[in-house]
C-alpha cells in the first residue's frame, strides 16, 4: 500500500540563513506574480516550452533566482492554476431567469477570471535532489538560496522514519509561518499490507471526554487515557477565547487567531502522542476498531454536562486520521464500526438494555447474566467484540436489537 501525506518540518537557520530565506521567499514570490500575470494575458494557453522561449530568458537576466528555480517557479503557477481550475468546475454558476423561474447552471473555467492569481505570501518550491537534499546522515537540510547553497539544521523527529521505509519525497515549499520557517515536504512510501489471516491484536477503542480514550484488548486489558488534564487545558483555552471577543479590539482579534493556532498545535499534539501510542505498543499485525463518528450521536457523552461544550468533534476526526495513518504505516489495520448500542449491549451475554448503565455511578450492571463492570470500558469491550467478528468473517459487524425472549 502507497501512503503521502505532506510533513511540516520545521527548520533551525541562523540569524543569517534567516535572512538568506526571506529573500529568496520574497524573490520567488515576485517571479511566480510574473509568471501569473503572463499565463493570464496568453488566456493560460501555455506549457513549459513555450515558457522557456517566450519568458525564461527575460526573468533570468533580471532575477537572482538560479535557474532551476526559474523552472519551478512555472511549474508552481501551474499546479496553483489546476487547483482553481478544480475549484471553479466544482463550483458552477447558477442563477434564475426572474421571468420564467427556471434555475439555470454553467460549468466555469479559467476564462470566468477577472485578473491574475496573486501570490500573497513569500514561498519557494524546491525540487528533491536537484534544489534540497538531505546531507550528513539526514542531520541536515541543503538548500539553495540566493547565489549560494546553504546547510541548514532541522527537528529530525519524524524524518528518520523516512530513511528507513525508503520514502520518496516530493517537491517541497519553504515558508515562514510565524515567524518559525518551514519545509512543507509530500512524503509518499511503500508500506506492508496488514492481512486478516496474520492479525495477533484486535483492540477497540472509545473516544470520549471523561476518558478521553478507553481500549480493551484481547488479553481483557483495560486502559483509560484520562481526560482531565486535557479538560482544563480546553477550558484555559475556552475562557481566554471568550476574554478576547469580548474585547472585540484589533489586538484581541489578532490575539484570538494566534490562541486558534496553539489550540490546533496542542490538540495535534495530544492526538500525535494517543495515536503513535497505541500503534507503537500493538506494533503490525493489529486490528483497531473504532466507531463510525458520522453516526455517533454523543447521547452517551451528553451525560458529562459541563465538558459537552468542550467537545470539538474534528479533534476526533483528527485522532482517527493520525491513528489509520499510523496503523498503516505500521502494517496495522483501524476498522471502523456502527456506534450503535456499543455502550448499551453487555459485552458478556450480548442483552440490549438501555438501563443497564448508571450513568450516576458509572456502572454497568447487566440484569440477564450479572456482569457488573465501569461503565467507562462497555464500549470498548464492545468494539473489541465486533472486531472479533469481523475476523471471523462478518464483514460489516453490527449490533442490532433482536427479538429479545424474555
Ligand atoms: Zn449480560
Amino acid at each position: 500500500m502507497q501512503l503521502t501525506l505532506t510533513s511540516k518540518v520545521r527548520l533551525y537557520p541562523t540569524a543569517e540563513q534567516a535572512r538568506q530565506f526571506e529573500r529568496v521567499t520574497v524573490e520567488y514570490q515576485r517571479v511566480c506574480n510574473l509568471v501569473s500575470q503572463w499565463e493570464f494575458e496568453k488566456q493560460f494557453k501555455v506549457n513549459q516550452k513555450i515558457f522557456q522561449k517566450e519568458l525564461y530568458h527575460q526573468i533570468r537576466a533580471e532575477s537572482s533566482l538560479n535557474s532551476l528555480m526559474v523552472q519551478s517557479t512555472y511549474r508552481t503557477v501551474e499546479a496553483r492554476y489546476k487547483t482553481v481550475k478544480q475549484q471553479l468546475f466544482q463550483h458552477p454558476y447558477h442563477f434564475q431567469d426572474k421571468n420564467t423561474g427556471k434555475w439555470y447552471r454553467f460549468n466555469r473555467d479559467l476564462g470566468w477570471l477577472r485578473k491574475p492569481i496573486k501570490f500573497g505570501r513569500p514561498q519557494a518550491d524546491y525540487v528533491r535532489n536537484l534544489n534540497y537534499s538531505f546531507v550528513k546522515q539526514g542531520t541536515l537540510i541543503s538548500i539553495n538560496v540566493l547565489g549560494q547553497r546553504i546547510k541548514v539544521q532541522f527537528n529530525d523527529q519524524y524524518t528518520q522514519d523516512w530513511f528507513t521505509h525508503d520514502a520518496k519525497l516530493g517537491t517541497a515549499k519553504l515558508v515562514q509561518s510565524s515567524g518559525h520557517w518551514f519545509l512543507h515536504i509530500p512524503v509518499t512510501m511503500e508500506v506492508a499490507d496488514w492481512e486478516k489471516n496474520t492479525n495477533r491484536h484486535i483492540v477497540g477503542i472509545d473516544r470520549g471526554l471523561r476518558q478521553i480514550m478507553t481500549i480493551y484488548d484481547e488479553h481483557g486489558r483495560t486502559k483509560f487515557f484520562n481526560g482531565k488534564h486535557l479538560a482544563y487545558q480546553r477550558h484555559k483555552y475556552a475562557y481566554l477565547r471568550q476574554k478576547l471577543q469580548a474585547a472585540g479590539t484589533k489586538s484581541a482579534k489578532r490575539h484570538l487567531k494566534r490562541l486558534g493556532q496553539r489550540e490546533n498545535r496542542w490538540i495535534n499534539d495530544v492526538n500525535h502522542c494517543l495515536s503513535k501510542t497505541l500503534v507503537d505498543y500493538y506494533g503490525p499485525n493489529t486490528l483497531f476498531v473504532i466507531e463510525n463518528l458520522q453516526d455517533v450521536t454523543f447521547e452517551r457523552k451528553r451525560a458529562d454536562k459541563s465538558a459537552t461544550h468542550d467537545l470539538h468533534s474534528w479533534s476526533f476526526f483528527d485522532l482517527a486520521n493520525k491513528l489509520i495513518y499510523k496503523a498503516h504505516e505500521q502494517g496495522a489495520e483501524v476498522l471502523t464500526v456502527s456506534a450503535a448500542y456499543t455502550s448499551q449491549r453487555c459485552p458478556r451475554c450480548g442483552q440490549i438494555r438501555k438501563d443497564s448503565r448508571n450513568h450516576e455511578l458509572h456502572q454497568y450492571h447487566c440484569p440477564y447474566c450479572g456482569f457488573t463492570t465501569n461503565d467507562d470500558r462497555i464500549a470498548a469491550m464492545n468494539l473489541y467484540d465486533l472486531g472479533k467478528q469481523y475476523l471471523s468473517g462478518n464483514e460489516q459487524p453490527k449490533f442490532e436489537l433482536t427479538n429479545v425472549n424474555d
